[in-house]
């Protein structure tokens, strides 16, 4: 088992230190764990759902220290970020250059709209902040720093029901995934844990089926994974999650380029 997308208590709302992981997914077989938590930034913005700056030497450290203690297990260093352009060079200059991480995603948390910021998850629920999202998320996609995108679907915790607007922003994702040849997403812990009720009944809010769906039409690569913020759930919805993958013939992306370091 492989999972790029590891959180740390770090982050304010996950649990467990990297050693907690690490023992957690050598108990249970795995080949590869990434860490990915949710990135410092320059101006310590959003700061209640990430590490501050005067965390992230602790953060590399603690995984270059857990880096080659379980045989068979590769460690990689990675950062779940923002985008935004004014932390471009500060993902491309500090975190891959002088930090040496081994790759970055893409987690757009926070999409600019009217000159304000909205949540992903908690604000999408207009077709107008669906639009703003969907142009940022893409927008940071192009930014050709990330190795895929988490949850690119995430706006299915606030936009209930699918329609002719889900159908338009999933399209303009997809297609631009496709285009830039970059991965998506299938979250393991939005599919086990995070279900929303609608109109449409009861579904998980991401990954949302009918983006999926869509996903095989536009020939895309698939990545899943747990999105763990807690130890024991380090290998949460990947079953099913691959499960989701074989029912819609969807092509996982080959994602050994991340190990080469
Ligand atoms: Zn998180
Ligand atoms: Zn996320």
């Amino acid at each position: 088992m492989k999972n790029y997308h590891t959180h740390t208590f770090r982050c304010k709302h996950a649990v467990g230190e990297v050693d907690d992981y690490v023992q957690a997914a050598a108990a249970k077989g795995f080949t590869v764990l990434g860490f990915a938590d949710h990135t410092a930034l320059p101006d310590n913005r959003w700061l209640y759902m990430r590490m501050g700056r005067a965390e992230l030497p602790g953060y590399v450290r603690a995984i270059e220290q857990a880096q080659g203690t379980w045989p068979g297990l590769t460690i990689l260093k990675g950062m779940e970020c923002e985008w935004a352009s004014e932390y471009h060079s500060f993902f491309e200059d500090v975190l891959l250059g002088q930090y040496g991480l081994d790759y970055l995603i893409l987690g757009c948390h926070f999409f600019p709209h009217n000159g304000d910021w909205l949540s992903s998850h908690y604000e999408v629920h207009s077709a107008e902040h669906l639009v703003s999202y969907t142009r940022h998320l893409i927008e940071s996609m192009r930014s050709g720093l990330f190795a895929f995108v988490a949850h690119p679907d995430v706006f299915g915790l606030s936009y209930l029901n699918w329609d002719k607007n889900t159908e338009a922003a999933a399209k303009d994702i997809l297609g631009a995934a496709k285009e830039l040849d970059l991965p998506l997403e299938i979250n393991g812990h939005g599919l086990v844990s995070r279900w929303v009720e609608s109109d449409q009944g009861p579904r998980p809010a991401y990954p949302w089926l009918p983006f999926w769906e869509l996903a095989r039409d536009y020939g895309i690569q698939v990545v899943v994974n747990s999105d763990a913020h807690k130890p024991a759930l380090v290998d949460e919805g990947l079953a099913e999650g691959f499960d989701l993958v074989r029912s819609l013939g969807l092509t996982l992306a080959n994602m050994e380029h991340l190990e080469g370091g």
